[in-house]
């Protein structure tokens, strides 16, 4: 299973967040202390959105294992953000493994990951994929369970749904039509965070003045606390709060 991270707080370099940690996001891609559901290494690509500033997210996708790209490690060092999603990808067996595949998924402000797998892809989700504007099945970045749930979940977005409520609704309904499934989501304006913990692992760190949400901690540090199973984080970098998903 893939790993995400979502970082909020002060500018650090890409570099001091997802490279230099000792089990680091890069060290994840090849050295994954917790995969489950299949998969032992997250080699079939990686992303990185990121903040600058006030403005919309740069973002940086390839189809290869994150170690392999000379480009990604020097723009890391030189970068900086206070608002950063990354993921590194093990496709699921029969995905595409292609640039648009990886996360994060984005539009406008918005940033997302899946960390997981819907259980019967694709026929299990036909009944919630038909409730989508043609044009948006149309132009999924993928022909994969990941794409279509940041489909889902951005319809709400556009419709004013709180990002909570969208993030936990989709998590809800894709459940109850695909039992089995690992839903850990992630979504970011840049400004709050909100992450599922619904069949994979996910750990909060909150400092002063900065919160990472992460699928596995990425240094020894005690202030890492684990979300249990069935929840729903919602932080910004000054507060975290983890409360119930919603069921159907
Ligand atoms: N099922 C998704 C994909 O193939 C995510 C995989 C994962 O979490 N390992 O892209």
């Amino acid at each position: 299973m893939c790993r995400h991270l979502a970082y909020l707080g002060p500018p650090v370099t890409l570099a001091e967040l997802l490279f230099d940690p000792q089990y680091s996001l890069v060290r994840q891609s090849w050295a994954p202390r917790d995969m489950r559901g299949g998969g032992t290494i997250n080699a079939d690509g990686f992303g990185i959105g990121w903040y600058p500033g006030d403005g919309d997210p740069v973002r940086y996708r390839r189809a290869q294992p994150i170690w392999s790209d000379p480009t990604i490690a020097q723009l890391a060092a030189v970068t900086r953000a206070g608002a950063v999603l990354a993921a590194v990808r093990s496709a699921t067996v029969g995905m595409a493994v292609l640039d648009n595949a990886a996360a994060p998924f984005a539009e406008g402000r918005w940033l997302f990951s899946h960390n997981g797998v819907v259980r019967g892809w694709p026929d299990v989700v036909v009944p919630l994929a038909a409730g989508l504007p043609v044009r948006d099945l149309l132009t999924l970045d993928a022909a994969t369970d990941s794409a279509l749930l940041w489909a889902l979940v951005r319809q709400r977005l556009r419709a004013g749904t709180d990002p909570a409520e969208a993030v936990g609704q989709t998590v809800a309904d894709v459940a109850a039509a695909a039992p089995g499934s690992r839903l850990n989501l992630l979504l970011t304006d840049g400004r709050r965070a909100v992450a599922s913990v619904a069949g994979h692992a996910l750990s909060v760190r909150a400092a002063a003045g900065s919160v990472l949400l992460a699928s596995e901690p990425h240094d020894d540090d005690p202030g890492w606390r684990p979300v249990p199973e069935g929840h729903l984080v919602t932080a910004t970098a000054s507060e975290v709060r983890v409360s119930p998903l919603p069921t159907r």
